[in-house]
């Protein structure tokens, strides 16, 4: 850290005060060429490494920051991570809403990396709650004894490149500035929260809550009013589980979405010993599937099979864990909007039989989107709640929501009032957490103008003009079941700072041609994907933010097993080849 006196300061004081982050210089010295997708520079600045604060700092200490931490460590670094919140976990940090729990298997989404962790780490549930995942978390940061170099309660507010040092000036919120030659932002891809733009939010007497910002000491509903803003996968936890206490819920819904039974269950001590002899395979088999769950599509298309065959396939699929319907459905379910019809169908017909009143069952249909195609929210008893005569939906295309009151909601109808106000109101997803950070390259240039038009990546690790800036789960990147996508991540960006470090080269940077022809090359993979079609969080669209109102192609939908053999690819060329040739 900065402090008075150290070589640092003697050194950053030679600049006027102020000048950091307002005079960059030019972009000078940039290597690279249209041959080389990454360029890292040859040894010139090195003398500077000691006066820098840090080798690396990693923004966030969720599960990508957690394992960032040890990696670097692991090479020998001085590495420094930044957390907003009180302590580790990210999303299980923040989202301590009731219900919320993994939609992937427990024994699927824990580290790999150490074979004694898997062995001692026991799971309770196929799909564990947030407190027990909140406490695997915490087991991994004191196991590699990692909070000594973890500052808390500490927002990275901007970070500005200097060429002169090859190395970032980080700004945080309590004022302070460190520097480091490598930044690795671990900050997630649905980390964000965004409000909803009704006017009143702030005038409500009752309590408000943001489903990302729950309190600690939670929230009880017992007898009370409450209203829930959204449908999305976080609305569907939160209101099957509060609906079991409130007083009267009423759920206010713009798109509904189209959800599956988790058929979660407890494991038994002799179950999880079974999981644990089992980890190199199941482990193995998330390494092939596209997501790195323990789901892989079905070989067959959907009109390959006969209409009993289909239904038959369909019923069990629904009748078992996990994301099978969704990850394991015939192998041309989101790509065929005639097979995405009928696996449609099935599911409208479930909700039908499951909801009482068919108004109330229409309504929850959605129209816009066929299965699949936006993120499925696994449920436990979801629909059920709307037979509860104590629980109301409100479609808001209707009735479209005027103000929030201080004493409720006001629709277009008429005033509800209320004693809690839920927001489940979703993320500014994937490049959100970026924009929220002033990021700065060479010659001054802001990461967000860079990405005003859509995500501008090299392997969703590197952007063009921001040298020695490495995401982890960046956008463009692979991604899937969370630990299994981020330890790969993590491993990579690890791997190419090491190949500088050992080397002493200072700056790593991808080239424009690189980034060029890996954006184009995701862009033209997702045609055709009915998923990049409508807007979700997987598009890049929130409603509730300006400029976000487009679907983008913002995730690499080629499959896992096909990015790592890009990355590997890159990597044991020495980081010097095409990831496309
Ligand atoms: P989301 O899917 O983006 O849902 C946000 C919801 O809020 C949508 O229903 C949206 O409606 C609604 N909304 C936003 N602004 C509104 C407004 N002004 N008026 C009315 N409705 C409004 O966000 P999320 O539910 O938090 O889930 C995001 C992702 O987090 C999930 O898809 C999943 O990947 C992850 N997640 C994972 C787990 C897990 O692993 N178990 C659990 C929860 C979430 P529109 O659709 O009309 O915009």
């Amino acid at each position: 850290m900065r402090t008075a006196g150290t070589a640092y300061a003697r050194w950053i004081q030679a600049e006027p005060r102020g000048n950091i982050f307002a005079k960059l210089p030019p972009g000078a010295d940039q290597r690279g060429s249209i041959e080389m997708s990454i360029a890292i520079a040859a040894p010139g600045n090195g003398e500077v490494s000691g006066l820098l604060d840090f080798d690396a700092v990693v923004i966030g200490a969720g599960v990508a920051g957690l394992y960032q931490l040890h990696k670097l460590r692991e090479l020998g670094l001085r590495v420094r991570v930044f957390e907003a919140a009180s302590g580790v976990g990210g999303t299980w940090y923040w989202n301590r809403y009731p219900g919320a729990r993994f939609d992937s298997e427990s024994w699927t989404y824990g580290y790999s990396f150490s074979k004694e962790l898997l062995e001692e780490w026991n799971w309770s549930e196929h799909f564990a709650p947030q407190p027990e995942t909140e406490r695997y978390l915490n087991h991994v940061a004191d196991k590699f004894d990692l909070r000594r170099d973890i500052q808390f309660d500490t927002r990275v507010v901007a970070a500005h490149y200097r060429e002169d040092t090859r190395s970032w000036d980080i700004a945080l919120g309590d004022g302070g500035h460190v520097s480091a030659r490598f930044l690795i932002t671990a900050i997630g891809i649905l980390s964000a929260p965004t409000m909803p733009n009704i006017p009143g939010i702030g005038t409500f007497e009752g309590r408000s809550h943001h489903t990302h910002d729950w309190p600690k000491e939670g929230v009880d509903f017992a007898g009370k009013r409450v209203a829930i803003i959204g449908t999305g996968a976080t609305a569907v936890q939160t209101i099957q589980e509060i609906a079991k206490s409130v007083g009267h819920l009423t759920v206010f819904q713009r798109t509904p979405n189209w959800c599956a039974p988790l058929n979660n269950g407890k494991i038994s001590k002799d179950e999880m010993d079974g999981i644990r002899a089992r980890y190199p395979d199941i482990l193995a088999l998330c390494r092939e599937t596209p997501g790195c769950y323990i789901h892989s599509t079905d070989p067959r298309a959907t009109m390959d099979a006969t209409p009993e065959e289909r239904i038959a396939f369909w019923e069990k699929l629904y009748a078992s864990p996990g994301f099978g319907i969704w990850q394991g459905n015939f192998s041309d379910m989101l790509t065929d909007r005639a097979a995405n019809a009928l696996a449609s169908e099935f599911i409208a017909n479930k909700i039908r039989q499951r909801v009482h009143d068919p108004v109330v069952a229409e309504k929850l249909i959605p129209r816009n989107h066929g299965f699949g195609t936006r993120r499925v929210p696994l449920e436990t008893r979801y629909y059920e709640v709307f037979n509860q005569p104590n629980v109301e939906l409100v479609d808001v295309n209707e009735t479209p929501i005027e103000s929030v009151t201080r004493g409720g909601i006001q629709t277009s109808a008429r005033e509800y009032p209320f004693d809690i106000i839920v927001y489940a109101t979703g993320f500014d997803a994937i490049s959100g957490a970026f924009d929220r950070i002033d990021i700065r390259g060479t010659g001054g240039t802001r990461l967000k103008d860079v990405w005003a038009n859509g995500p501008q990546t090299y392997l969703g690790v590197f952007v063009a003009g921001f040298p020695n800036l490495l995401m982890t789960m960046g956008p463009h990147a692979g991604l899937g079941n969370y630990t299994r996508t981020a330890e790969y991540s993590v491993e990579w960006v690890s791997g190419v700072i090491h190949h500088a470090t050992e080397r002493g080269l200072t700056r790593i940077e991808a080239t424009p041609a690189g980034v060029g022809e890996w954006t184009d090359y995701v862009l033209a993979l997702g045609q055709g994907q009915l998923m990049n079609e409508i807007g979700s969080w997987m598009t890049g669209v929130n409603r509730n933010v300006e400029g976000k109102q487009v679907p983008r192609i913002m995730r690499y939908s080629g499959g896992h097993p096909a990015y790592r053999a890009h990355c590997d690819a890159i990597a044991a060329a020495g980081y010097r080849q095409l990831a496309l040739a």
